[in-house]
This record gives structure tokens, C-alpha cells and sequence, in this order.
């Protein structure tokens, strides 16, 4: 049962689409419902949109582009910097909704409060930094000037693991550049970005930069948008398989394409690390979100000298995990976001147990309410166990052992995706070597998190391309125009 502070929470957020400015209902009046995956039960109801209601959202966010790109940086920046200091004003409530409709820990809700918020500092300080180019050609003979433009009106898709961050990762630079936008946040995790709408339009967000769609139809409410020549940009983060379908509409109408996609993160421990420090490193690779994030550690390579030693330690730490409602004093470990995902974690599991892998703790879901399951370490993976080569997004840690350097970067690389990979070594050369050849976009070095608003998060191969966060951010939401200057 929800307690009465939480549905204070709850009810002090609006659940209606927030179009031009104004919070509306769904065209029919229609709502989807919102569940507390630790009980399953009932949590709240917000507007279903139609496609009708994503085209008005679409109308508004074209209807004050041009006046939008024109308001000062400075004044686009501070609606940012006091957005920033109203989410972390506001952190104690914002973690417990977030805990409430995604299933994290209240600790680990206040951390993604802090990184989201996070994003809006630094694009605060963005907004006053874009600059352009004045050039003497080589020949001599007049001059070249290049500018920095907003891209125009954006679409920006994001999903449930980080539903706060990955809102402000995107809608952050859009606000500097001077883009507008309409936002739709995943159907199980809707409340966190209607949470964050309040916030900007509290902190002078001018009306129509921002819109605001929640819908249990995806697919059918986003294509028409785009498909609309209005809309000049598409951000998404998600699955792959979204990711792919998504680009291929998008080539419609041409869209500057942002995908931030699926990962298969390697986690490489070498004879010459320091084990208790990977183990560590370990713990935050894999259990950050309940191992539901795509940086998520997703399979441990470990040199065959230690990794009985690392495989039995990474054991330990998982079995005394806190398992239980995000809300609970001490929880480290909450349920996962729902059934179908507890179910795929359950058959990647059997699957790994079937070919020969042996479960040194966890290894099944929890009885009871709720979509919960046990911190998991599988040692002596093989090669062919499924949940080596596909996203786990579970507490699921296989430990596979490997002979030489090669062999390691080799199984690391034997992926289509390319998002994250962590390294543990104590020796330079060898790390600065295994860094050069991973197919990552990010690497973590003696470190379990890469995660940084003022750093390029972004991946390669079917992890998607483009960059959130770090200077390279906003370039994601800019267009550079060139000048021929006759002299
Ligand atoms: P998902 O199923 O791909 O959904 C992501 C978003 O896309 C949701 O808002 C979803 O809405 C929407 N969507 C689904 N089908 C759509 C369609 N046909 N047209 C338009 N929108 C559509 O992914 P998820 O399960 O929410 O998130 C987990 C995935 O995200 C994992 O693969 C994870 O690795 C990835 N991820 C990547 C990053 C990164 O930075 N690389 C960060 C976080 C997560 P509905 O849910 O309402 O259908």
C-alpha cells in the first residue's frame, strides 16, 4: 500500500500533457496507468495522448522556433541555472517519485537527481559559449565566417532506467542551442518528466519551447512526427531495435539523428590488478539501476590466474545486498521495471545454468509482490551463453575466464555493440594499449562509472552515434552556416 507522504508526492504532480504552455488533457479524455513495480499495484494515472495531441505539441514547438533561437543566450542559460537549483532544492521529493514509478533505491534516486540536475548546470554555462569562425582562406582572396544556428524543432525520445537524467541529458543542450522541442518519456516512467516540465515552466521556460506528451502508444503517436517536415531533429535513447526502426523513419525527411542505444558492456580484470579495487568497481559496473542501465557491466572477462579470487569476492558482496522496496531504509537492490523484464532476465539465466554455467549466488527471481530478483554471479560462463552476446539489464554478473592480453581485448570486441567497456590493470602501457583497442565509445579505467554531465557519453556500431553531455553536447543541437565573404 502507498503511504500518505508518497501520495502526497504523487498528487503534487501534474498528469496531463503539457502543450504551448498550457497542461491539457488528452484529446477523449483517455489515461494510461502508472505502476510501483516493487508492489505492481496502481500508482497514478496521466493523459494517454493521441497522435492528434502530438501534432498540436509539434505545432506549438514550430510556432515560437524563430522567437526562441533569438532570446539571449544568457537568458536561455539562467531559465537552465535556476532549473538546476530548483531540482536539487527539491531532491528529497524528486527521489521518492522517481523510487516510486521506476523501482531504484531512494540512494540511488538522490544520485541520478544530482546527475540530471547536473545537466543543466553545464548547459547553463554552454549557452553562453557557442562561437563561429572568421578565417582568411589560404589563397588570400576574401574571407570565411562560419556560425553556429539552432537545428530547429527537435524530437526527443527517452526511456524508463534513468527517466530524469536521460531528460535533462537532451533537453539541456536543446534549451542552450535555442531548440524547441517535444519530449516523450517512457509509458512506465512518465511522472519524472512531467515533474521536470513543472520545473522549467516554474524557472520561465517561455511557453511552446517545451511540450510535453505521455502515451501508451509510441509507436503510432511519435511516427507522424517524424514524418513532419516541422520537425528538424530526432534524439533518442532506448533499445537498439527502437533505435534502428527510428533512424530508418527518419530518413524521411533527413533528421539530424542523435541514438543512444544498447549496450554490452565488457568489465576486463588483468593478473596485474588490484582485485578488491575491481570488485568494487564491479559492484557499481553492475548494480548501478539494478544492472538496468546500459553502461550495466554486462559480462566479467578475468585473467585466468585470479578470477576464482574475483569471481568469490564479487560473490560475496552480492549476496549481502538488501533486496526490497526502493523506499526501505538500507534497500541497495529494488525490483525490476516490470514482468516481461524479470522474465527475460530469468530465461538468460537458465539458459547459462543449461550450458554449463554454475551459480555461485542468486540465480532466480524473488517470490512475492513485486518484479524482483536475486543479485546473480554465474562463474565458468561459456562462450555460447546468450546473455554474453544480448543486454541482461538485470543484477546478472558472468564471470568467463581468458589466457592472454589479445584474447581479452578480442572477446571484449566480439559484440555489435559499442557502447562501455571498464578495465582493470595496474599497468600503463597495457592499459593505454587495451583503451586503444576496444570498439567503445567510452572506457572506464580502474573505474566502475563513466557517467558525467561535462563528459562525451556516447557510443559506436549498434550502440548509435552522437554525443550527450561535455562540450560535444550541444554541437548535437547546432548547425553550422558558412559565409563567402568577398574582400
Ligand atoms: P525502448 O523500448 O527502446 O524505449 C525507449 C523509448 O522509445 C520509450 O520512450 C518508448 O516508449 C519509445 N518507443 C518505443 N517504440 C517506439 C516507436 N515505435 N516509436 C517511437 N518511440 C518508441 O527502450 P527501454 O526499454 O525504454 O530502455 C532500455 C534500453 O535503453 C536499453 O537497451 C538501454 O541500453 C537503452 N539505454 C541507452 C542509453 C544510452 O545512453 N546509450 C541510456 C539509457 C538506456 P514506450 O516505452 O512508452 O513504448
Amino acid at each position: 500500500m502507498i503511504e500518505t507522504a508518497e501520495r502526497t508526492v504523487v498528487d503534487g504532480i501534474e498528469k496531463r500533457l503539457f502543450i504551448g504552455g498550457e497542461w491539457r488533457d488528452a484529446t477523449g479524455g483517455e489515461t494510461l496507468t502508472v505502476e510501483d513495480p516493487s508492489t505492481a499495484e496502481p500508482l497514478a494515472e496521466v493523459a494517454d495522448a493521441t497522435p492528434d495531441d502530438a501534432m498540436a505539441a509539434l505545432g506549438a514547438a514550430h510556432e515560437v522556433q524563430a522567437e526562441w533561437r533569438n532570446y539571449p543566450p544568457r537568458e536561455r542559460g539562467e531559465v537552465l541555472r535556476r532549473a538546476f537549483e530548483k531540482i536539487v532544492s527539491r531532491t528529497d521529493e524528486l527521489a521518492l517519485l522517481m523510487t516510486l514509478e521506476m523501482g531504484k533505491s531512494l540512494a540511488e534516486s538522490k544520485a541520478e537527481i544530482a546527475y540530471a540536475a547536473e545537466f543543466f548546470r553545464w548547459f547553463s554555462e554552454e549557452a553562453v559559449r557557442i562561437e563561429g569562425r572568421y578565417a582568411v582562406p589560404p589563397g588570400g582572396a576574401g574571407r570565411m565566417l562560419t556560425m553556429k544556428q539552432p537545428v530547429g524543432p527537435c524530437i526527443l525520445i527517452t526511456p524508463w532506467n534513468f527517466p530524469m537524467a536521460m531528460g535533462t541529458r537532451k533537453i539541456g543542450p536543446a534549451v542552450a542551442a535555442g531548440c524547441t522541442m517535444v519530449v516523450k518519456p517512457a509509458e512506465q516512467t512518465p511522472l519524472c518528466m512531467l515533474a521536470l516540465a513543472q520545473i522549467l515552466e516554474e524557472s520561465g521556460l517561455p511557453g511552446g519551447v517545451l511540450n510535453v506528451i505521455t502515451s501508451s502508444q509510441s509507436g503510432s503517436v511519435m511516427g507522424p512526427l517524424i514524418s513532419d517536415p516541422r520537425a528538424r531533429k530526432l534524439s533518442f535513447t532506448g533499445s537498439t531495435e527502437v533505435g534502428r526502426k527510428l533512424i530508418g523513419q527518419s530518413a524521411g525527411q533527413i533528421l539530424r539523428v542523435s541514438m543512444e542505444l544498447g549496450g554490452n558492456a565488457p568489465f576486463i580484470v588483468f593478473d596485474d590488478a588490484d582485485v578488491d579495487a575491481a570488485v568494487e568497481g564491479a559492484m557499481v559496473a553492475k548494480m548501478r539501476n539494478m544492472g538496468e542501465a546500459c553502461t550495466s557491466a554486462n559480462r566479467f572477462h578475468v585473467a585466468d590466474s585470479v578470477a576464482g579470487e574475483f569471481a568469490e569476492k564479487l560473490a560475496r558482496r552480492m549476496d549481502a545486498m538488501k533486496i526490497g522496496r526502493g523506499t526501505e531504509e538500507g534497500v541497495e537492490v529494488g525490483p525490476l521495471i516490470d514482468g516481461a523484464q524479470r522474465d527475460k532476465v530469468q530465461a538468460l539465466v537458465e539458459d547459462a545454468l543449461g550450458k554449463g554455467a554454475k551459480a555461485l549466488v542468486g540465480g532466480d527471481k524473488v517470490e512475492g509482490a513485486g518484479y524482483f530478483y536475486c543479485p546473480t554471479v554465474l562463474d565458468e560462463v561459456p562462450r555460447d551463453a546468450t546473455l554474453l552476446h544480448e543486454e541482461i539489464f538485470g543484477p546478472v554478473a558472468p564471470v568467463a575466464s581468458f589466457g592472454s592480453e589479445e584474447e581479452a581485448i578480442a572477446a571484449a570486441n566480439d559484440t555489435e555493440y559499442g557502447l562501455v567497456a571498464y578495465v582493470f590493470t595496474g599497468d600503463l602501457k597495457r592499459a593505454l594499449r587495451v583503451c586503444e583497442g576496444l570498439e567503445t565509445g567510452m572506457v572506464g579505467l580502474n573505474q566502475g562509472i563513466v557517467s558525467n554531465a561535462s563528459a562525451p557519453f556516447g557510443g559506436v556500431k549498434h550502440s548509435g552515434f552522437g554525443r550527450e553531455g561535455g562540450a560535444e553536447g550541444i554541437e548535437e543541437y547546432l548547425q553550422t552556416k558558412y559565409v563567402a565573404i568577398s574582400s
